[in-house]
């Protein structure tokens, strides 16, 4: 059976204007019907066959986001500590060109930035036209982190007016329009959460640490934070139900098995940048002019070097 791209990209996305339980998404989920084994083939072996597949496309849509110079891409990961957003950007972007790609990791923001409004700092990392543009963590931390830990909020001194509920109502909108302001201006957004369970969390952080090469990974931090997975559960499950819209909708990406997760990104990001239906820029006829022109004067021979 031939994988269905389209149909995996649907099973993952995030219908705008529902409520989201994440108990529905499966972490482990193997997406058995596109993974189902061929010919032999493991879900391993067709997850590594559609990353490949992926990142060629992928090499190729760049191309031509590049030179259509009309739209940029923005790719949001989010997800907890050890889901593999790291490992996931590194995989599917080997395949493009580092330079129209930037990466920018967001970690707890500095004095400057804790002055300014929330969206600020991701403002000015947005992609320009013909790049992409990663965020590995994003303004989503604003009403995730922010929202499990609201004494984080005493730095960004909110309007007093502007307090529980309705200040996270105030975001999902504002994030909704600075989305749409995006977009209705060019720019494709993706949004991807690493779908990964509290086991295999646990297997991650122990694996960081009886693994010498992994140990400087391990953070006490990470160790903080897992204490309140219920909570945050609860946080992404607002931002999904909200801030999953036509114009920047949410993939929910089981994440427990690295090769799904990576191939199904890879996948989607690739069937969403070629539905934007990109081409090379046509050549105007006075451009094509100066073009045989220049070609004529190519193939002439110099009488100075004969032998070119
Ligand atoms: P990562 O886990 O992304 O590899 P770090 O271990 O340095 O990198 O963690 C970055 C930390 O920064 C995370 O705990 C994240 O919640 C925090 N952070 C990111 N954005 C914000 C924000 N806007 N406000 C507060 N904390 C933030």
């Amino acid at each position: 059976m031939p994988l269905d791209r389209g149909r995996l990209l649907s099973q993952c996305r995030v219908p705008p204007g529902t409520r989201v339980r994440l108990r529905d998404f499966d972490p482990a989920d193997e997406l058995s019907l596109e993974f189902a084994p061929v010919a032999g083939a493991t879900p391993k072996m067709r997850a590594r066959q559609l990353l490949e597949d992926s990142r060629e496309q992928l090499g190729v849509a760049q191309e031509l986001l590049w030179a259509s110079d009309t739209h940029s891409v923005l790719v949001v990961f989010q997800g907890m500590d050890t889901a593999g957003k790291d490992g996931t950007v590194k995989h599917v972007m080997s395949g493009m060109n580092p330079s129209a790609c930037e990466v920018h990791a967001f970690k707890v923001p500095s004095a400057e930035e804790f002055s300014h409004n929330f969206l600020w700092r991701y403002w000015q990392r947005v992609p320009g036209r013909g790049r992409i543009g990663i965020f590995n963590r994003s303004y989503y931390e604003d009403v995730l982190v922010v929202r499990v830990h609201p004494e984080l909020l005493g730095r960004q001194r909110p309007r007093p007016a502007l307090s529980g509920p309705k200040l996270w109502q105030q975001r999902f909108e504002d994030i909704n329009q600075f989305e749409h302001h995006l977009a209705r201006n060019g720019t494709l957004i993706v949004k991807f959460f690493l779908n990964l369970s509290k086991a295999e969390q646990k297997r991650r952080l122990l694996e960081r640490l009886d693994d010498r090469s992994k140990r400087w990974k391990f953070s006490l931090a990470d160790l903080k934070e897992r204490a309140y997975w219920t909570e945050y559960m609860a946080a992404y499950q607002a931002v999904l139900g909200a801030t999953s819209t036509a114009w920047a909708p949410w993939y929910v990406i089981p994440a427990d098995h690295k090769h799904v997760a990576r191939a199904v990104v890879a996948s989607i990001l690739a069937e969403r940048i070629d539905s934007l239906g990109l081409s090379y820029p046509v050549v105007s006829p006075g451009d094509a002019r100066a073009q045989a022109a220049a070609r004529r004067q190519l193939l002439r021979r110099s009488p100075r070097s004969p032998s070119e």
